[in-house]
């Protein structure tokens, strides 16, 4: 039996059926449809989905004939009696209830939108099913203006497809940013690109109330809307789990064993309703994301089939397109990993998509972190309009296979002109990692720029006068790279932080230096971090458009 028919409900039911023909398999899903697309939703509210029923990816009937599930739609389940191995529940289209027997089941009840308890809060919708879609359509028709609470993946995309749909929207995010995963330097560039678009941010604001046809802001300030949206996030669905008493972990998820397994032995768990183990930090996770749900009910119905495989932590990697720009992330962030004490290495790259002499090519910002300890790789983020998605799934899966940072330097990755580079950027940020933690080049990360210059040391600029002019490092001088050999003697007896636009002109100039006998050290990511780092920076930042 399994509860919850879509994403990693589905997943356990089909493949449990190619596992076991005999098996009698029974899904029960609250809702009117099963095995629906959630992650394409967003897409139907501007007509990039054009169909409703393109995201209606199964049907009960559909299921029957093709892996012989019995799938109850309209069905909730609202008890599980363990010791009787029976749920209790209510069939909701015809208002009946139903008791049923199971030899094993899977619980994969998702996870439900955090509604904020705020006066008004009734006219707000939320995005999780096709039947939330349908509501949202209706208040669309007719709407010009859209408050979007919650710059997350999801109230992004909302707030992108609302936008394509010609109403003016505004995201109100209570933290100075949107896309809590991303880095603060790497985010300057999304809210670049949402202002580009015309969406309004209230960044460092909340909102304290809903009024008929506005969103109150804890300034004061009312915004016009005729649709308001709370995207800040959903909680586990544990009722049902927590009524039958199985374990609940620390971050409100229910505990499962890398089976997938429960407290229980006859009960499994899967999806967005579990609690994860973090690759990264350890401990348990919340991960409300489609691909784990998918391969954690595949390998409950490997357990519940008698060859158990254990399920991997968690990495959270996850990609989300913002108007133009891609933006991706695995692993955990500098935020968080300073946060839990751990010393890392944060190096960046702003490499072309493709070889520059090939039509086309975009800068991608790609950032990786590193254990300064041991090279392990600790997470990633990309941000950019083309070729983050691969470059993040490349770094994702080394992690997966324990390659180092400095190992990047060595993978083999497939190259023409207009997919990559003969050194792809991944490959560049194992160099990096290379020339920091096996040649020992000093670096100086942005945030310690200033920290550096108070001390005495000189910032050289060794970018080309006609670079600098669009954007100066303050106290900098600058000597170009090509006159640097020719100019030692203006540098003997300082300490030298070298900055150029990207960290590539600054790493020659480094190495230059040194050789010279002159303490040097290149500024990580050069002139591009800095700038985007600069502006991020600026606390609860509020920028219009
Ligand atoms: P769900 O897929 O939510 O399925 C749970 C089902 O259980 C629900 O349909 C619910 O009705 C049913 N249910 C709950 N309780 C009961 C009960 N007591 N009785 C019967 N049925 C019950 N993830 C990504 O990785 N990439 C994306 O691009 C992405 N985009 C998303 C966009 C949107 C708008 C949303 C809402 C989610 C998105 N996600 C995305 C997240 C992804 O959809 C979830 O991680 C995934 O669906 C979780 O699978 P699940 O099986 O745990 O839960």
């Amino acid at each position: 039996m399994v509860i919850g028919g879509v994403a990693g409900g589905a997943s356990a039911a089909a493949r449990l059926r190619r596992l076991d023909e005999q098996a009698e398999i029974v899904v029960f899903e609250r809702s009117g449809h099963v095995s629906f697309a959630n992650c394409g939703l967003p897409y139907h509210l501007s007509g990039a989905i054009a169909e409703r029923r393109s995201l209606l990816l199964q049907s009960p009937e559909s299921l029957r004939a093709n892996f012989d599930l019995d799938v109850r739609v309209l069905h909730e389940v609202t008890g599980i009696d363990r010791d009787a191995r029976v749920v209790t529940g209510t069939d909701l289209g015809a208002g009946e209830p139903f008791r049923l027997h199971y030899d094993a089941l899977v619980l994969s009840p998702g996870a439900s939108p955090i509604r904020p308890p705020i006066p008004g809060a009734e006219r707000g919708l939320t995005l999780r099913d096709v039947e939330d879609l349908d509501r949202i359509g209706a208040a669309v028709a007719g709407a010009r203006s859209a408050v979007i609470i919650g710059g997350g993946f999801v109230g992004l995309e909302v707030a992108e497809n609302l936008c394509e749909r010609g109403l003016a929207v505004t995201i109100v995010e209570l933290a100075p940013q949107v896309l809590a995963p991303i880095d603060a330097e790497m985010v300057t560039y999304v809210h670049d690109e949402l202002v580009a678009h015309g969406i309004v941010l209230r960044l460092g604001h909340s909102v304290t109330e809903l009024t008929a046809t506005a969103a109150v802001l804890d300034d004061g300030e009312s915004i016009d809307a005729d649709l308001v949206i709370f995207a800040i996030g959903v909680r586990p669905e544990t009722t049902l789990a927590r009524t039958a008493g199985l374990e609940i972990g620390p971050r409100g998820g229910i505990v499962v064993d890398d089976t997938l397994r429960t407290s229980d032995p006859h009960i499994w768990a899967v999806g967005d309703a579990t609690e994860k183990a973090d690759s990264v930090l350890g401990g348990a996770a919340l991960v409300p994301l489609a691909n784990l749900a998918n391969r954690q009910g595949r390998r409950a119905a490997d357990a519940i089939a008698g060859r158990p495989q254990p399920f991997a932590a968690a990495h959270s990697a996850a990609v989300v397109r913002v108007f133009g720009l891609t933006v991706a992330v695995t692993g955990a962030n500098e935020r968080r990993l300073r946060a839990a004490g751990h010393d890392v290495l944060a190096l960046h790259t702003h490499a072309n998509s493709h070889a520059g002499y090939f039509p086309g090519a975009e800068t991608m910002h790609l950032k990786l972190l590193v254990d300064p300890a041991d090279g392990r790789i600790l997470g990633a983020q990309g941000v950019g309009r083309d070729g983050i998605d691969k470059r993040i799934d490349v770094i994702s899966t080394a992690m997966s296979g324990g390659i180092t940072a400095p190992q990047l330097a060595d993978l083999e990755l497939a190259y023409a002109p207009m997919y990559g580079s003969a050194k792809d950027p991944v490959n560049m940020l194992g160099y990096l990692a290379e020339n920091v933690l096996l040649d020992g080049e000093p670096v100086v990360a942005w945030h310690e720029l200033a920290d550096r210059q108070r001390d005495g040391w000189l910032v050289v600029d060794v970018r080309q006068p006609s670079e600098v002019a669009d954007g100066a490092i303050d106290g900098a001088v600058n000597i170009p790279l090509d006159q640097l050999r020719g100019r030692l003697g203006e540098l003997a007896g300082r300490r030298v932080v070298c900055a150029c636009a990207v960290g590539q002109r600054g790493h020659a100039a480094t190495r230059l230096l040194r050789q010279h006998g002159i303490e040097a050290a290149n500024l990580i990511g050069g002139y591009r971090t800095l700038e985007a780092a600069t502006r991020a920076t600026v606390p609860a930042v509020a920028v219009t458009a």
